[in-house]
């Protein structure tokens, strides 16, 4: 607003100055004119007087409202226009054109007073035209500018509300369906206007966001379900084990019997929260320790700790550890990742199948490979199996253990050490988890 303000106040002066100058020049023409006159005259006719020809020079050039010449003594020689001498002379030489606007007769006026030499004599002439017609034309300008200005704002005040209206209206749908979407119904989506423009890549970007947020919260609610049923078993059993040894004495035997069975399921409770704690860990941005960490020993140590469990399923582990391996990181981190790895190839193989555990340099890199000859992963699960709470197949996981947060844990510790983790499977074949660490420089 403020800009079509400053514009029309401009232009009207911009207008002004060119009527003004272009006056001016008028009679700046006119001086040279009646001094040209005078000197041809005195030319043709030697006997014709100056006054006579200034006269004559009225007639021929009938244009100028005042037409005034006076000589030194301030005598008129010619006076159109002027019935007294109150025009004063200003206070200038004006040896060069001196211009002001007078008010005359009722009528503005353009004076020009200048010292011009007229057949050798230095005399005084006024020359005025009238210019109440710019005037008029300025004041037409100013008032067809005082009725559009306010139309033009009307105008384009309504044309940008419409316009606004028109555009937000996709957002107030969108608004409107993003209220409704809650928590408990997470399978509705966002309208996607297809207006091509960033509304339109907001609501797909919205939907993808929601897809993935009902992706995770379907997996958190049947991870709850199953975190529930576990620690339910495991109470269960606890509670009936216990109940069954108190009801009549027992014998020492069938006592060690109760108190074994309490003591896994205390374990693999243990685990179960060990695992929930470790995966809250991953949201937060702790700090991780950086010490030196003999990993050959370690990879051996994790072998050996295994070993009751794969003599259990008649498993062979054939370890390939290069030694003397060192890198830096977190002793108990590095420890768990390589336990979740080793404990998933166990899980995983059925009966009398062959893990692989390599630990060798490579070119940048320190690998550890756990390869196992087991059930295997199918190529489109293969993304998904470090999300927190994936299960491939939940049929084929039945009989084992396990929530799903064993390679995510991993992942993250991988990260936090500046390390990869990637895994290669077939069907049936097998699996083979390799993590990258880097070296130590
Ligand atoms: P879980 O507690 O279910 O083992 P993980 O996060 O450790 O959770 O593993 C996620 C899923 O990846 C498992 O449910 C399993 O289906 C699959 N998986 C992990 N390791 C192996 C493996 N060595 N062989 C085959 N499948 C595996």
């Amino acid at each position: 607003m403020l800009c079509t303000i400053a514009l029309g106040a401009f232009s009207l002066f911009y207008l002004q100055r060119v009527l003004t100058s272009s006056r001016e020049a008028t009679l700046a023409r006119r001086v040279g004119r009646l001094e040209r006159f005078v000197d041809s005259a005195s030319h043709v006719e030697p006997s014709l007087t100056l006054q006579d020809a200034l006269q004559e020079f009225s007639v021929i050039n009938p244009e100028n409202d005042v037409f005034r010449v006076e000589d030194a003594n301030m005598h008129p020689l010619i006076s159109i226009g002027l019935t007294d001498r109150s025009m004063s002379w200003p206070n200038q030489n004006c040896n060069a054109p001196c211009f002001r606007l007078i008010q005359l007769h009722g009528s503005r006026m353009r004076l020009l007073q200048q010292i011009v030499t007229l057949r050798g004599q230095r005399m005084r002439l006024t020359l005025a035209g009238q210019v109440d017609e710019h005037y008029d034309i300025l004041r037409m300008v100013r008032n067809s500018y005082l009725i559009s200005i306010p139309i033009l704002w009307t105008l384009s005040i309504a044309a940008g509300l419409l316009l606004a209206h028109r555009a937000l209206m996709p957002v107030d749908r969108i608004t409107r369906a993003a209220q409704t979407i809650s928590i408990r119904d997470m399978r509705s989506r966002l309208p996607v206007p297809q207006t091509g423009d960033e509304i339109q890549r907001l609501a797909v970007a919205w939907n993808d966001l929601l897809e993935r947020l009902d992706g995770a919260v379907s997996r958190l609610r049947q991870f709850t379900g199953d975190i529930s049923h576990d620690l339910r078993t495991s109470l269960t059993v606890m509670s009936a084990t216990t109940q069954v040894s108190l009801k009549k004495r027992r014998t020492t035997e069938e006592y060690e019997q109760a108190l074994g069975i309490i003591l896994q399921e205390c374990q693999s409770t243990t685990q179960l929260l060990d695992d929930l704690l470790a995966a809250s860990r991953t949201e937060t941005q702790e700090q991780v320790a950086h010490v030196p960490i003999p990993i050959s020993e370690m990879v051996e140590e994790a072998c050996e700790q295994i070993r009751g469990r794969l003599e259990e399923k008649q498993l062979v582990i054939r370890p390939q550890i290069e030694s003397d391996h060192w890198i830096y990181g977190d002793l108990s981190l590095v420890r768990r990742l390589i336990l979740i790895l080793l404990d998933n190839a166990v899980k995983y193989t059925p009966r009398s199948g062959t893990i692989t555990v390599l630990l060798h340099e490579e070119e940048n890199s320190l690998g550890l490979h756990v390869e196992d000859t087991g059930v295997g992963i199918a190529a489109d699960q293969l993304d998904r199996v470090f999300d927190r709470f994936y299960r491939v197949d939940s049929s084929r996981n039945r009989d084992h253990s396990g929530n799903g947060l064993g390679l995510a844990i991993a992942k993250w510790i991988t990260e936090v050490h500046g390390a990869t983790i990637s895994v290669a499977s077939y069907e049936h074949k097998g699996s083979t988890f390799t993590v990258h660490f880097p070296t130590l420089s």
